[in-house]
């Protein structure tokens, strides 16, 4: 199956209201350009400079989605033109990104990054660390970042019952936020593996990768 085949079966599945991530990390610019030729405009990094690469190079009316780990001393290499930030888990990354905002005069979307899988390897703020940041004075006061929801990634299992509740716990948590954020609207969580459940779990945003472009080899 092409890029586009698959790209055709995966939004044939998903509801109005999901967002497809395309996730094009480790592949090369034909592969991006296939899925742009077939009308997808909406791509997802993990690393900068390979974002920052691919941005240079491919149309500017793609809408580029930072997915992964960020370090803060990356932020200023994206800042003019990345989309939205996924996997914002500190309040010191998050004033980073509107400082660089700021210096680009806009306004950078971000969603805060929960830790929801069993794994202890997966980054993302527990509950308690969410509500310090969105409470705080300081948080109030950044003019340059727009918090649009929450991220999270499951455990990597084929326990479909764990996956679920852990979806489900996040989509708790993201209705409990809207108390203190009221406009936030996008839910990021579901991968190739699990992005049916994510779904039925209120995900609104999906991430897919291997299901369009073929598996990674790193
Ligand atoms: C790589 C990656 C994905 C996509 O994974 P697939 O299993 O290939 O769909 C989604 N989200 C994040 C954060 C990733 O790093």
């Amino acid at each position: 199956m092409s890029v586009k085949e698959n790209l055709q079966e995966i939004l044939k599945t998903l509801p109005d209201h999901v967002t497809l991530v395309a996730v094009s990390k480790t592949k090369p610019i034909e592969l991006l350009m296939e899925a742009y030729d077939s009308g997808h405009r909406i791509f997802g990094e993990n690393k900068v400079q390979e974002m920052v690469d691919k941005w240079e190079q491919l149309p500017k009316d793609i809408e580029w989605h930072m997915i992964g780990h960020l370090q803060r001393n990356k932020v200023k290499y994206m800042a003019k033109f990345v989309s939205l930030v996924h996997g914002v888990d500190s309040f010191r990354l998050l004033k980073e990104i509107n400082k660089r905002a700021m210096d680009q005069n806009r306004t950078i979307d971000c969603l805060l990054q929960m830790h929801i899988a069993e794994e202890e390897t997966k980054f993302g703020l527990d509950e308690q660390e969410l509500v310090n940041i969105v409470q705080s004075p300081e948080f109030k006061s950044l003019e340059n970042i727009n918090i649009r929801g929450l991220m999270g990634m499951a455990t990597f299992t084929d326990d479909e019952k764990q996956i679920r509740r852990e979806f489900r716990q996040l989509k708790s948590v993201f209705d409990g936020l809207k108390t203190e954020l009221p406009d936030i609207d996008i839910l990021s969580m579901g991968m190739s593996g699990d992005y049916r459940i994510a779904i039925e779990e209120g995900s609104t945003m999906v991430r897919i990768g291997s299901s369009i472009f073929g598996a990674r080899n790193y």
